[in-house]
């Protein structure tokens, strides 16, 4: 990828622009019903902080990446300031582009990684990897306290798939690899990784590792840390290769350690995951339950007797009920309820059997059929909800996304906790809707999206609310994050996940393998 590429997203908006479809009169009518007209603000280009970064050391990056990969226009660091947070869409919008890198480094190797954090350590620079960019919980933000300046390490350029074993089924790829760079590589081979989190088309595999992402599919395919059999990490004390066989018992998993480090304890140059044989067919059924609560133990009975299908969601009432506000896209599961969607996929023959025996017990359990259309316009429209959130914003109208996951017995609680808290924030006119998505034997992972019109302040409007929901995920026993990572905006929280024995193996593991804290500083460690 190289800047003005088409797969470059814009500094405070979704991907590129010129997919984005306008916000079609329907749906603008029901926004402006709900919270009345709004102007769409005017679209700037605004100035950046002067970089600090000594010529010398920007001189010495340009002798390891080469000339043409040591960037330092305003265009770009735009560009890699922050990720894609409603709040950090907020503040680019603002014109606030403090957290601005002063270069973008871009190397191609992973000795030329290791080179980039030698130097960094000597001239003490803080170094942010850059990935897709897609991060939501403030993991590109270096903080530049004590730091001579900031570089973003974009992986952009290492796009390889290094090895493919179609014997055991893994394939080793480099960390630049956005989802569908590295889905149309596989594909050359007849090979699916499965990994389709909302933010595929720009995320990249060292990102879905960094942050322990969760695709759409998890039900069939996993989480990708689970994907994950081998990576090799360039820290500031030296390479790390981890993964040597499936399964091994030759002390803690330090991979673990890698997955979820959001950056803060090495660059990952390399992931070798496990990968599955291309579909040969695929198939999305509607299924209409009465209550949240009825679907939801559907989902259960069906994760507790080894039924899952590939894909397996659960809109709650009121997030059912949107979508009904747009009836093309969930044909005709028009009486109210709540709309579950099964996904299959494999070969055809597997995905016969599978989707008769979850059909017959979802039957069973008292849901009923609606037919593909639900679920073929699903799949369809799975991938533009961030452009309508940038269509939301133009028109005044604050959306967010917050997640945790917790046991099946606990899940009602936090449910009402965290919609409790959330209006109780906002105001009785929030929208709040929620999904289950991802679902385990013994829990599942809860998804809010919230809506509401935009206050005189909304950072900090949004900034109550989120501090409202994660206090009440906590006090529920729930965590603080399912798959959207700790970043800078759950830190505070971490804390309480882990207890002050966790924060100090975390603390012992950044200092032993990042001494002079130049990762990600503020990101993720207590
Ligand atoms: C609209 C939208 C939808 C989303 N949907 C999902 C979803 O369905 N499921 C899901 O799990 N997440 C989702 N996310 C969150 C986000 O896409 C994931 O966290 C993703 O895994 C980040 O990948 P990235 O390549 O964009 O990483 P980046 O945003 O570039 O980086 C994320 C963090 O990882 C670090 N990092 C990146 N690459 C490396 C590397 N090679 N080595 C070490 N550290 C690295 C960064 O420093 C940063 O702290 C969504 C985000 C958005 C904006």
């Amino acid at each position: 990828m190289t800047p003005g590429d088409a797969r470059e997203m814009h500094p405070h908006r979704w991907g590129d622009p010129a997919a984005a479809a306008a916000l079609p009169d329907a749906a603008r009518a029901l926004v402006e019903l709900a919270f009345g007209a709004a102007e769409t603000p005017a679209v700037e280009e605004f100035a950046l902080p002067e970089p600090t970064l000594a010529e010398e050391v920007v001189a010495e990056l340009r002798a390891v990446v080469g000339d043409e990969h040591v960037l330092a226009d305003d265009d770009i660091r735009r560009r890699r300031t922050r990720g894609k947070s409603t709040p950090d869409l907020l503040k680019a919008r603002a014109g606030d582009f403090a957290d601005a890198p002063d270069v973008v480094v871009r190397p191609a190797t992973h000795d030329q990684v290791q080179a980039v954090l030698d130097l960094a350590v000597a001239r003490r620079v803080a170094v942010v990897p850059f990935g897709g960019g897609t991060a939501v919980t403030g993991g590109l933000v270096a903080l530049r306290d004590g730091f001579t300046g900031v570089i973003s390490l974009d992986l952009g350029r290492m796009k390889g798939v290094r090895d493919i074993d179609p014997v055991s089924m893994t394939a080793t790829l480099e960390p630049g690899l956005r989802g569908p760079e590295a889905e149309a590589l596989l594909g050359e081979h007849g090979l699916t990784l499965g990994h389709f989190p909302q933010s595929f088309e720009y995320a990249s595999i060292g990102g879905f590792a960094a942050t322990r992402s969760s695709g759409q599919s998890s039900a069939g395919y996993g989480r990708f840390d689970a994907m994950v059999v081998a990576l090799t990490a360039a820290t500031p004390s030296g390479r790390l290769d981890l993964g040597t066989a499936p399964a091994t018992a030759a002390g803690p998993d330090l991979r673990q350690l890698l997955l979820g480090s959001e950056g803060t304890l090495g660059v990952i140059t390399s992931v070798t995951v496990r990968v599955r044989a291309l579909p040969a067919t695929t198939a999305y059924d509607g299924w209409r339950w009465p209550t949240f609560g009825e679907g939801a133990t559907a989902m259960r009975t069906l994760a507790q007797s080894g039924l899952l299908p590939t894909v397996l969601r659960l809109s709650d009432e009121t997030e059912t009920a949107l979508n009904l506000a747009r009836p093309e896209s969930i044909g005709g599961a028009g009486d109210g309820g709540c709309l579950m969607v099964a996904g299959y996929e494999g070969t055809r023959a597997a995905v016969d059997a599978r989707r008769a025996a979850v059909s017959a017990a979802l039957e069973d359990l008292g849901g009923v059929p609606l037919g593909e259309e639900p679920g073929t316009a699903w799949v369809r429209g799975r991938f533009h909800a961030p452009y309508l959130r940038d269509s939301m914003l133009d028109v005044g109208v604050l959306v967010e996304t917050l997640e945790t996951a917790t046991f099946w017995s606990s899940l009602e609680r936090v449910y009402a906790a965290v919609r409790e808290a959330l209006t109780g924030s906002l105001g009785d006119q929030a929208i709040v809707l929620c999904h289950i998505s991802h679902v385990y034997e013994t829990g599942a992972s809860l998804y809010f999206t919230v809506a509401v019109k935009q206050g005189e302040d909304p950072l900090a409007q949004w900034r109550a609310a989120k501090t409202a929901a994660t206090d009440a995920m906590v006090d529920a026993g729930a965590t603080i994050t399912h798959h959207h990572a700790v970043g800078t905006d759950h830190r505070p929280w971490l804390a309480r996940e882990v207890g002050p024995v966790g924060v100090q193996i975390l603390r012992a593991v950044k200092a032993s393998l990042d001494p002079a804290g130049v990762l990600n500083p503020g990101v993720l460690i207590p």
